[in-house]
């Protein structure tokens, strides 16, 4: 069986050995940290990931701990008056539920799978479960022999080596040949998670009970809350223009003051749900240009290590499961390495730019400042109450458009030399 070594054992890290299991191949993640964990915070699932999660065979863990929103609504900052009502499309069109979870949830499922000694929608002749070595921090990268060195001088090789490494990732410049340009996008976001029963205490705060993705949009800023963890947690995103206080790091802490400063002119409602939380996170906000390759030698780059964008369409880690299923598809192709690698990137790299060129648009309209153009989105928003709108980037068939490349390509060996062997 060919081997993956995969760095990073994050949501890109943990899919891509998923699916790699799936297409026989045998998985191993170098993980720096001294275990796979996640921040505390909630993640919006969207069914593009979620379709390829439910084709995993994962839906019934994900639903013991994941929640539906049934609504998306959008309010305006300083009155709470509402802008949209807009039901999420049902699972029937989709093919998967709109889910809101816990990271930690998430990282659980995910990695239970990966390690699983059965796989939870078994298919024919899968991978051994996935091997992993935390504390093991990759600090030099032969993209060519796909081997990896790290900090305290170990050697690990696979037949291809993924860089699931996140937005500093190592890996990335290995295989441009270019220093690391993710840089500041001018944003930070507080995030912080309030028990249900703090907030039942405000009844001035029942809207962030209900089953709603909410939107808050102010000038320079938005505010995102919706239930994680079962109903037991409401998750708060906060997100405003980056003070120069913020580090890139997922354990920054901030304060009741920051936070507070940062949204002054917001409703008392709004201002009373930032009040409550015991303890703030705080996360400057990265983002990369599209990086000029994704492939070099043995090794390719999935996740935010090759296309971290901020987090305005709630897409960053779709695209890294969406990453890590088509990557699975071309290695398990039987194509030659090479032609696996390109394919992928050949489908891979405009969905993930087009995605991060939506969330940059996603910032613009969100972040307006009153004035006609606010009034225009405001106007545009109501006039859709109640209808519901889909968004072509949860419609994307991420498997589909990647088994469409590669039978175009196995198709033109095939015309071309008929006794290529696959
Ligand atoms: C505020 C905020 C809100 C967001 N909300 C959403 C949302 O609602 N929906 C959504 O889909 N996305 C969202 N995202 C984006 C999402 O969090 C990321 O896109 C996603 O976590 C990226 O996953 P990844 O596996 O590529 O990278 P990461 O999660 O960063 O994982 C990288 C892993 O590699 C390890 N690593 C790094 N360097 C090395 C090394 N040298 N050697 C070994 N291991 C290494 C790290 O320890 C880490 O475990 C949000 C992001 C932010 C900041």
């Amino acid at each position: 069986m060919p081997t993956a070594l995969i760095v990073g054992g994050g949501l890109g890290g943990l899919a891509a050995a998923i699916g790699l299991r799936r297409e026989g191949w045998t998985t191993v993640i170098l993980e720096a940290a001294h275990q796979i964990s996640e921040v505390g915070a909630g993640i919006q699932l969207p069914p593009n990931s979620g379709r390829i999660l439910v084709k995993w065979g994962l839906k019934d863990k994900i639903e013991k701990v994941a929640c539906r929103p049934r609504t998306i609504r959008h309010w305006r900052y300083d009155n709470a008056a509402p802008l949209s009502k807009w039901p999420f499309p049902s699972e029937e069109l989709m093919g998967a539920p709109y889910w809101n979870i816990h990271r930690g949830d998430y990282q659980k499922l995910l990695l239970d799978e990966a390690i699983a000694s059965t796989l939870s929608s078994p298919v024919q002749n899968p991978g051994p479960p996935l091997k992993i070595y935390t504390n093991t921090k990759v600090s030099s990268v032969d993209c060519e022999n796909g081997s990896v060195k790290t900090t305290d001088g170990r050697f690990f090789s696979g037949d291809v080596l993924i860089g699931a490494d996140g937005v500093r990732s190592v890996v990335k410049v290995a295989v441009t040949g270019e220093p690391d340009h993710a840089k500041p996008s001018g944003d930070q976001a507080f995030r912080f998670l309030i028990p249900v029963e703090k907030v039942e205490k405000h009844p001035e705060l029942n809207f962030v009970l209900e089953h709603v993705a909410n939107n808050h949009l102010g000038p320079d800023a938005h505010i995102v809350h919706y239930p994680v963890h079962g109903y037991k947690l409401i998750n708060v995103v906060c997100v405003s223009q980056d003070m120069g206080l913020t580090q890139e790091s997922w354990n920054q802490q901030g304060s009741r003051e920051e936070v507070l400063k940062a949204f002054e002119g917001w409703s008392p409602e709004i201002l009373k749900l930032l009040s409550l939380p015991d303890k703030y996170l705080k996360w400057q906000l990265i983002k990369r240009e599209e990086l000029h390759t994704w492939v070099r030698g043995k090794t390719t780059l999935l996740g935010d290590a090759c296309h971290a964008m901020v987090p305005y369409l709630a897409q960053g880690a779709a695209q890294a499961v969406e990453d890590g299923a088509a990557l699975a598809l071309a290695l398990g192709s039987g194509l030659p390495l090479d032609e696996a690698l390109r394919a992928y990137e050949h489908v891979r790299k405009p969905r993930t730019t087009a995605v991060m060129n939506g969330a940059d648009d996603a910032r613009t309209s969100y972040h307006m400042h009153d004035g006609v153009a606010q009034m225009k989105r405001d106007n545009a928003l109501k006039k859709e109450w109640g209808k519901g709108s889909i968004s072509p980037h949860w419609a994307y068939d991420a498997e589909g458009e990647m088994d469409k490349h590669l039978n175009e390509l196995i198709g033109r060996r095939d015309s071309t030399n008929p006794e290529s062997s696959r």
